[in-house]
């Protein structure tokens, strides 16, 4: 038999968007339900050191999002360890099923599903994620100050991060499959005449290669496509950039999207198509893609549904007073 669980905000996903969406909305009185997902805690916690969390100057992921958690519980976000399996937007009060039979019924949802960096699917990748693969030169390129990096792809992801990490690196080794690039002109012509950067064209990347303990990079196995010929190349870091792909299974038919699946919300909001559906962090987000970004979307989802969740209450004639957007009543002002 399935259970049924009403709320007001039903905040669905537990990275740095979800748990922040949960600190303001707790704080706002609105008594959230958080639904965390398969990965509790988000992608920070396939990661080691962040060096960019404001207040930290280095902290674990794993630990990181623990902090968050509790963070978020602490303020009275209720936290459920489910999977959203499908979402009814047509009707209000919204539903979202589990995975677990329970159906949660929301007057409003924020989707913090996240994103997906695309791999390669090599054992080896998969070995030294973490360990000197990466996908996320903003994240990591700081730990590779002086060394030789590999990067592999060929679109605009792959180029503005190979740009990047000549801010940090010795040299850059951009590989890719074909003998073009499908990146943007203008990214292409800083590329080129980038004196650390080096184009490998024509080669796949076989394998990462390594030490075993303590785990670590120390090269790159590459074939070219066209004699299959395989080059070992040195390398301390190797950075996959061959896209992101939003979590966006559960709205894809349902709301806008664009570039490539993320969720479109309106300028300077986390306003969806749907009014009372928010998206925040990397669902929404194809440009920065950071713990710290996704955070402050989380906030503005939150605030943005209290203001909204007032304004449906104000039409109902329920509740005469203005949001503040910390929890506390409006106190009218003294003549
Ligand atoms: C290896 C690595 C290292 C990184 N290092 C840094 C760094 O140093 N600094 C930095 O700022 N950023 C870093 N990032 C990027 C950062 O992790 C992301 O920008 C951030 O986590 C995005 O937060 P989010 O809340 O939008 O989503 P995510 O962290 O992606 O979390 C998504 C959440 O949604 C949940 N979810 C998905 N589908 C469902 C569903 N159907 N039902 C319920 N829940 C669902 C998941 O379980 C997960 O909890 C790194 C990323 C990676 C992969």
């Amino acid at each position: 038999m399935s259970d049924t669980r009403r709320t007001k905000v039903l905040i669905i996903g537990s990275g740095p968007a979800g748990y922040t969406a949960g600190v303001y909305a707790s704080r706002a009185m609105l008594e959230p339900i958080l639904v965390q997902g398969i990965e509790p805690g988000g992608q920070l916690t396939t990661t080691t050191e962040v060096e960019n969390w404001p207040g930290d100057t280095e902290v674990q992921g794993p630990d990181l999002m623990v902090r968050m958690e509790a963070h978020a519980k602490a303020m009275g976000t209720e936290i459920i360890g489910d999977i959203i399996t499908s979402l009814d937007l047509d009707t209000r009060p919204y539903k979202a099923h589990g995975d677990s039979g329970t159906v949660y019924e929301a007057d409003a949802i924020i989707l913090a599903t996240g994103a997906r960096a695309k791999w390669l699917g090599l054992p080896s990748e998969e070995k030294f994620k973490g360990f000197g693969v990466s996908a996320c030169a903003t994240c990591d390129g700081f730990f590779y100050r002086n060394q030789e990096i590999v990067v592999v792809g060929g679109g605009n992801t792959a180029v503005e991060e190979a740009l990047f990490l000549t801010n940090f690196a010795s040299k850059v080794t951009l590989i890719h499959r074909r003998d073009e690039l499908r990146a943007e002109k203008i990214l292409q012509d800083r590329l080129f005449k980038n004196p650390k950067i080096e184009m490998l064209w024509d080669h796949g990347l076989e394998e990462v290669t390594g030490t075993e303990n303590p785990l670590g990079v120390e090269g790159v196995r590459v074939r070219n496509v066209k004699t299959g010929e395989v080059t070992e190349i040195p390398a301390k870091g190797v950075f996959i950039a061959i896209g992101h792909a939003p979590a966006n299974e559960l709205v894809k038919d349902k709301l806008e999207t664009h570039m490539g699946g993320y969720v479109v919300t309106k300028p300077d909001s986390t306003e969806t198509s749907i009014p009372g559906v928010f998206a925040a962090g990397d669902l929404t987000d194809h440009k920065y893609r950071q713990a710290v970004t996704s955070a402050g979307m989380g906030c503005m989802a939150a605030l943005e549904a209290e203001r909204w969740l007032a304004e449906q209450d104000l039409d109902e004639g329920k509740d005469e007073t203005e949001p503040l957007g910390y929890g506390a009543p409006v106190e009218p002002a003294a003549e």
